[in-house]
């Protein structure tokens, strides 16, 4: 499991900072968190291939979460990409999809499903779940969580112990159901620990609300707007956006293990002060640059 952090920007884009996008790399999917204005180039810089991504999660239309959607979709449709890409985000997503499709005269020669997202559990497979909350900004949109599922960890020693040839048998255990052995039933429990699966969950342009702590809680990891400090709390609430304080707030109130703050106003130039106004309130705190990478979470 992988986050990059593509573009730690607000509104404005600067020298050191891109629109809007984080990736998650998890099991062989490249799941794109907005994409901002550049994305593609970023991936680039970063050493990843653009065809790692096959979902992309949209939190809202505004543009620097947006803009590099046209041009990251044609350069897949000039790549040798196989897969089908799967674009979700709040309703009114397909719509605009559609809008920017015929506003570039689009040839989009690869595969995409575009969904509006009309309930909270909006993905699962296997490995995870994705689900996504309503925030309250400007404009229709969404917070998102990421849970990996729990798994069960064998404990070969133990197979090994009571001579339980590896097969079948390891399979159903794995899946939570005993079976007989040598006359006698083996419970899952009896030869295997459960891993908690992680959770990482994304809260930008919002007032403080519910939702963001809802989407926050006990996750392993929040990444979390913090356009302003508290001393612009007013323009905060006029745009609809939140100070380090606010996110450092939902963080210690949702009892994550981490926070890492992101879409920095470009008046920040050094981030500083940013930091220490949230850790006066949750000291497990980060700030993104362009390009950190997170693998333990
Ligand atoms: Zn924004
Ligand atoms: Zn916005």
């Amino acid at each position: 499991m992988k986050l990059t952090f593509l573009g730690t920007s607000c509104m404005t884009p600067t020298k050191e900072r891109n629109h809007s996008a984080v990736l998650l790399t998890y099991e062989g999917d490249g799941i794109l968190i907005d994409c901002g204005e550049g994305t593609q180039r970023q991936l680039k810089i970063a050493g990843l291939k653009t065809t790692v991504v096959n979902k992309i999660l949209i939190s809202h239309w505004h543009g620097d979460h947006v803009l590099g959607l046209p041009g990251l979709v044609q350069t897949l449709g000039t790549s040798e990409y196989t897969k089908t890409l799967r674009i979700y985000g709040p309703k009114g997503t397909k719509e605009h999809f559609n809008y920017f499709a015929k506003a570039f005269d689009f040839d989009l020669r690869i595969a995409v499903e575009v969904h509006d997202i009309t309930q909270p559990l909006f993905f699962q497979n296997n490995e995870y779940e994705l689900h996504a909350l309503p925030l309250d900004h400007a404009i229709p949109t969404l917070g998102f969580r990421f849970m990996e599922k729990d798994r069960r960890n064998i404990d070969l020693a133990k197979i090994k112990a009571i001579g339980m040839p590896e097969g079948p048998l390891l399979g159903k255990l794995q899946t939570n159901h005993p079976v007989l052995w040598r006359g006698k039933t083996i419970q899952p429990d009896d030869v295997s620990t459960i891993k908690k699966g992680k959770v990482i969950a994304y809260v930008v342009d919002t007032l403080p609300c519910k939702n963001a702590v809802a989407l926050a809680k006990d996750a392993d990891l929040l990444i979390a707007e913090s356009s302003y400090l508290s001393n612009l709390e007013e323009k905060a609430e006029q745009y609809k956006h939140m100070t380090a304080k606010q996110a450092a707030q939902i963080a210690h109130e949702a009892g994550v293990k981490k926070l890492v703050l992101t879409h920095f106003s470009q008046r920040y130039k050094a981030i500083d002060e940013i930091r220490e106004e949230a850790s006066a309130i949750f000291p497990q705190v980060v700030c993104a640059e362009d390009f950190l990478q997170i693998t333990k979470f």
